[in-house]
């Protein structure tokens, strides 16, 4: 049995649902699974470094890869441009290793009409409050970026029905849990693979 090309994941949902701790724990329990490096406009928080985190770069950069089509998809998210190089990921897709972005919905909206092929994962709180709860419990933003961020996932809730799968980030072991199940159905999926018998 053998891997034919590697599948693209999309993971999204509402600032502060918890994607990027998901990610960090369900990452490392699977094998050639790469997690897309973005490029934002943002200021890097005291814990992120360039390179690692993001590449942070500064408006004019940015609008300069967007000019050069250095982007599979950028998006406009609470005052800054987001954007995911595409080299990277169509490297390891082309060695049949699996990529996933963790990118917010108007950006998995672009990747939706560009890879239809993409496993597309909505990320959603088990209500409002808890979402507001996370993100000011996170400590990262002020009071302007947390009302922005909270006022934009209104509206991204209402994608859910455009995705393949929801799983819901109530109890952080049982999200992990359905997180990883996703990733492990997708590749095995027919569509990914190729059988031949010896
Ligand atoms: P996102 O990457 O979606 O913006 P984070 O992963 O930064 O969100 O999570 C936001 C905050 O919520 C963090 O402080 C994180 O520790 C916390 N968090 C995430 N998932 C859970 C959960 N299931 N239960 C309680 N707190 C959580
Ligand atoms: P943060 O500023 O909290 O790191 O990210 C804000 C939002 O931007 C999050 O929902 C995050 O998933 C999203 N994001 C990160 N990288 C990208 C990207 O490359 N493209 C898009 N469209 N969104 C991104």
């Amino acid at each position: 049995m053998k891997e034919q090309k590697g599948t693209l994941f999309v993971l999204t949902g509402p600032s502060g649902v918890g994607k990027g701790t998901l990610l960090s724990r369900v990452l490392p329990t699977l094998d050639s699974l790469f997690l897309s490096i973005s490029a934002t406009t943002r200021s890097p928080r005291p814990d992120e470094q360039d390179g690692v985190h993001y590449y942070f770069l500064n408006r004019g950069q940015f609008e300069e890869k967007v000019r050069n089509g250095e982007f599979l998809e950028h998006a406009q998210f609470s005052g800054n441009y987001y954007g995911t190089p595409s080299g990277p990921i169509d490297m390891h897709l082309a060695r049949g290793e699996d990529v996933v972005l963790e990118i917010e919905v108007q950006g998995a909206m672009q990747i939706r009409e560009k890879r239809p092929d993409a496993a597309m994962i909505f990320v959603a709180p088990p209500d409002f409050p808890t979402l507001e709860a996370r993100l000011r419990g996170r400590q990262t933003e002020d009071e302007a970026a947390i009302a922005l961020r909270l006022q934009t996932a209104r509206e991204e809730l209402k994608q859910i029905p455009k995705f393949d799968y929801l799983v819901i980030n109530d109890d952080l072991t049982r999200a992990e849990e359905e997180l990883k199940a996703v990733f492990l159905a997708e590749r095995s999926r027919t569509n990914h693979r190729t059988f031949h018998m010896s």
